[in-house]
Order: structure tokens, then sequence, then C-alpha cells
């Protein structure tokens, strides 16, 4: 068996739009409805706004032209969102998409030196920010001299500050004569006009920003829907599993491809209001499922461990629900059978994605409790080849390495050749994950090859923990792994070389071991998000392995931190 491919054939993806375009303004064959204006596709959760497509295209015309007379926007202009999930996140980056440029989404939880990292590394022209985020964004642009004059905040702030938001660019470009030209593509063009940048680190190293074309996210969102079981008649469809009207959960973070994707371009596209939620908190989450009836809930594992463990899931009626989805990280199967049993009238599934696949490669949706493993069959378009590790193409059953090819993959890392040849390897994507396909064409992930770390579906790239943990004065030399945990799926672990200094107090004053340690937990504490915090702990080292070319040997510190987590 040489290739591999899912059930379904891919429907015809147009290359001659854009995102907005594709998503707001035009009718597609596998679209339920064009733009139905008696249902709303976004609500807000905390007020309960609903808004509809024709206000949302509305607002995007008027958002273009606002920032185009205010700044100029130029072709490929890169311009970041720096704010948590918020109803007008959407119409900011459509109306950029409209003007020619480029979206990239920051974490709005990243210290001022992550977000300085990620408009250096996309060129940032512009960033839109919310409120909350704004301290932040401030000392960022402080560091890496980034004029506040291109800053506009993504709704009003209590305080006063003089910078303009995005409901004043909206009024006043709805009521100026339209100063921009609004970016069409010639046939073709979508698969290289570049719509978002998503940082991933891919394989190996720092995190890279992801070139994600208008085509790849339009064929992605087109696979997830056909995947999942919709079709041109899906509206009279009683059986189908996603109707039109239809209430979604819009929790995963936008900035990230699973909140991007196959949450919200996913729901916009199939016509399901997406209830936008910007901050995760468990307890408000099951009243937001209460409050909008809920049907569909695509969530990351720890948030379905929850659902399974927390005692206050008994006080709120979730009846609504209709289907869990789990993506971003492995869901077990323990799981699986503990959320039948608190939603038994529930279809449990999960999904596969990648950044550099634009999103979902192979899913799943069960009416009946599936604990095979398996994540799933290949959504249409996908083909997929499994290397054993002689080279060899492996056979139904047999493990080897994922590589991909589909029409949603991503054409490559922004301004890093190197990395973009190993990873896309004549349209193959390297997926650095280990899978078996059985002869049904069912997909088990069984393990991760690269040096990626998932934390609660977060991404954690060891190369660059490593980095900053060498600027430390009691760190010689490092190697940060992965560690299994119940609750996070897995955290950072730091094997490191103590610095002779370091490794002089700690022999004089056995106390010094866990003082040196508390410091190097917070110098990472101090100026990373909170998922990449060493919660795995520290272990001294009085040597990293390495091969004779000086490659670190990540397996073998990856296997030495399982058997020291099982001795506790
Ligand atoms: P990201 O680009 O952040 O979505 O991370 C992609 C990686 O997350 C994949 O290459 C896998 O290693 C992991 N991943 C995502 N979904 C799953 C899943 N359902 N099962 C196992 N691993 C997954």
């Amino acid at each position: 068996m040489a290739v591999f491919k899912g059930p379904q054939d891919l429907p015809f993806v147009p290359d001659d739009l854009t995102v907005p375009q594709f998503i707001l303004d035009t009718h597609h064959p596998c679209k339920p409805v064009v733009v139905r204006g008696d249902i709303p596709c976004l609500i807000d959760d905390a007020t309960g706004r609903q808004i509809g497509a024709e206000e949302i295209r509305a607002r995007t015309y008027g958002l273009a032209n606002g920032m185009h007379a205010r700044w100029s926007i130029r072709e490929d202009d890169v311009i970041c969102i720096f704010s948590p999930n918020h109803v007008d996140y959407p119409v900011a980056m459509w109306a950029i998409l409209r003007l020619g440029a480029t979206v990239t989404g920051a974490n709005p939880a990243y210290s001022a030196e992550e977000l300085v990292y990620q408009l250096k590394l996309t060129g940032a022209k512009l960033l839109l920010v919310h409120p909350t985020c704004l301290p932040t964004a401030l000392e960022a642009a402080r560091i890496a001299k980034f004029s506040p004059v291109y800053m506009a905040l993504i709704e009003p702030a209590d305080v006063a500050v003089s910078l303009p938001t995005v409901p004043d660019l909206i009024e006043d470009g709805l009521s100026r004569p339209p100063s921009f030209n609004e970016r069409h593509l010639h046939p073709g063009e979508a698969k290289t006009k570049v719509a978002y940048l998503i940082l991933s680190s891919g394989t190996t190293g720092k995190p890279k920003a992801v070139r994600l074309s208008h085509y790849a996210v339009i064929a992605n969102t087109v696979q997830s829907a056909v995947h999942m079981d919709i079709s041109p008649n899906y509206a009279s469809d009683e059986n189908k599993r996603f109707r039109v009207g239809d209430v979604m959960l819009g929790l995963p973070p936008f900035y990230h491809i699973f909140g991007l994707i196959t949450v919200l371009h996913f729901s916009v596209f199939v016509g399901m209001p997406l209830v936008v939620i910007p901050k995760y908190s468990f307890i408000e989450m099951l009243k937001s499922i209460e409050r909008y009836q809920i049907n569909h809930l695509l969530v990351v594992p720890p948030q379905i461990v929850l659902l399974c463990k927390h005692p206050a899931v008994k006080n709120y009626n979730l009846k609504s629900i209709r289907t869990v989805m789990s993506g971003a990280a492995p869901l077990a199967s323990e799981t699986i059978i503990a959320l039948a049993q608190v939603l038994p009238h529930a279809a449990i599934g999960q999904g596969y994605g990648m950044t550099e696949a634009t999103g979902i490669s192979f899913a799943r949706i069960d009416k009946h409790v599936d604990t095979s493993g398996s994540s799933g069959r290949l959504v249409p378009g996908v083909v997929a080849r499994v290397v054993k590790s002689d080279g060899s193409l492996a056979g139904y059953g047999e493990p080897g390495h994922l590589i991909i090819s589909s029409p949603s993959l991503a054409s490559g890392y922004l301004d890093n050749e190197e990395a973009t040849k190993e990873t896309f390897v004549d349209g193959w994507l390297h997926t650095g994950d280990e899978v078996i396909i059985n002869e049904e064409g069912e997909v088990f992930v069984i393990d991760r090859i690269k040096e990626l770390i998932k934390v609660k579906g977060f991404q954690v790239a060891p190369a660059e923990l490593e980095g900053h943990l060498l600027e430390h004065p009691d760190v010689a030399d490092v190697c940060v792994v992965g560690v299994p945990d119940d609750y996070s799926g897995e955290v950072p672990l730091a094997f490191i070389v103590p610095s002779i200094s370091a490794a002089k107090r700690i022999k004089s004053n056995p106390d010094e071991s866990e003082k040196v340690k508390a410091a190097i937990v917070k110098h990472v504490a101090d100026t990373k998000v909170h998922y990449k915090r060493l919660a795995g702990g520290i272990e001294f080292i009085d040597a990293i392995p390495k091969n004779p070319s000086g490659k670190l040997l990540r397996r073998f510190l990856r296997e030495r931190a399982k058997t020291l987590r099982v001795k506790g």
C-alpha cells in the first residue's frame, strides 16, 4: 500500500477568491446557505449581542476603508491582532484580507518579549490590541521600537488612551467614500497569496511563521465541512450532525489553528452561530452552554477531563450538547468512556490537526463509544504516506512517520528556506508524528517524533525554552522534554547541567539545589506565557547526551524523564 486516502472526494475549491469573499460573499456548492439574514453568525457571550453576516460584511468594508484612510495599508503588509476572542476579531481579520494585507494573531497571554518575537518574525506594521493586552503591547512596542502611532484598540478602553478604536475606524470608514479597491485574485492566485501567518515550531527549532494561503484556508474549511457530514441539501436533512442554526461554542483561541479554522471559519461557513468566549473559565463555560443552549463543543482534552470530573457539572443542564469534539492533542480512551457517562446523549469525536496543514487532516465523530484509540479517517483531499524507519513505505497496520499532501498545506515558513525545505518536501508535509493506518483507513497517532511539546493543546518549543534557560547564569547546558501529565497532556521538564559556580554551591550546601532550581523556574515564569513554565520540574544532570556531531539525544532524555516520573 503506497498511499492512503479518505473515503470521500473533495468538491471543487475555488482558487480565485479571498477568504472573506468565500466565507461571507459567495455561494459555494457545498455551502448550506449563502448568508441567512435570520441566523446570526456571531454571538457575544458577555452581552448576548447577535451579529449577522450582513453586519459583519458591512463592518469589514467599513474597517478596511477606515484603516486604509488612516494608515495607507499596502499589499502584503502584516497586521498583528493581539486580543482574546472577540466578535470584532473576525471583522478585523477579514477587513485586513479585503485590503490584500496579511493577518497574524498573537496569544493575548504573551509576555512583552514573546510579542516582540512575533512582531519581528512577521514584520508586522500595525497592531490591533484588546484593552486588557494594552500594557503588554505598549511594553513590547517600546522594546521593538514600534511606534504606537500604528496601534488601535479592538474596543474602547476604560482608561484614557489616545489610540483609535476599531468601532471608531469602522464608523469613519462607513462615513467616507471608499478609498481602497478590494483585493480580487486572478485564477490560481489564492494558492500563493498569504492570508494568515500562524506561529508553529514545526518539527524542530524555535517558533516560525507558517504561511497559510487563502486557498489553503478555504480548502480546509471545505474539507472539514464535507468530512463532518455537510452537503448542499444539508438544511433539509435532519440526520446530519452540523445543521444550519446549530449553536457552537467559540472557546478555542482564534490565534491558534484549531480556533481559527475548525471553530471560527467552519461555523460561519456552515451557518452555525458561534458564541464568542474571550477567556476560559470552566464554570463560565458551563453557564454559557446552558444560557445559549450550545449544540457543539469543540474543545481541547483538559476541558473534557474537567467535564468528566468537575463536581459542578451536575448543576448545569447540558442536554443541548449533541457533539463534543476534541482537537489539538490526543484524547485518552479513559476520558472518552468517562465523558460518555456524563453526556450519554452526545456524540464524541476527535480531530488531528496541524498548523502546517491549516487544520484537520483526519477526524472522527461517533454516536457509540469508541475506545480504539483511532483519531479517525483522512478528510477529503488528504493523501497520506507512512514511512518506516528503514525509509520504505508502510502498509496497513505498520507504524511509521506520517507525511501528507493536501490542498490545505501551508506554503512554507516565512523567510526560512531551510526549515521550509526540511518540512515541505516535493509537496509533502513531514508531520513529525508516528502513526498506524489500518485497513479501514483509520489513523492511530502512536507517538510524536518531533521536538514539540503540547501543553493543554498549546505548542511549547523546547528550543525556545532551551535558548532562554541558557541565558541564566546557573545553567551550563540544557535539554527540555515533555513529560506526561494527566490534566495538561504534557508539561515541560528541563534537564540542566549546572554552571561551575552553581555546581560548587550545590556541592557545598545541598539546600542550594532547591534554591537554584527555584531561581531557574522563576526565570522562565517571569518572561514566558503560563503554559511554557517548567511544571515538570528540573533535573540536574552531569552532561546532556549528544551524538558525535553534537545533536541532542532528546529521545533518550524523554525516556529517562518517564522513569523519573514513575519513581515519583
Ligand atoms: P498544532 O500545529 O499546534 O495544531 O500542533 C500539531 C500537533 O499537535 C500535531 O503534529 C500532533 O503532534 C498534535 N496533535 C494534534 N491533534 C492531535 C490528535 N488528535 N492526536 C494526537 N496528536 C495530535
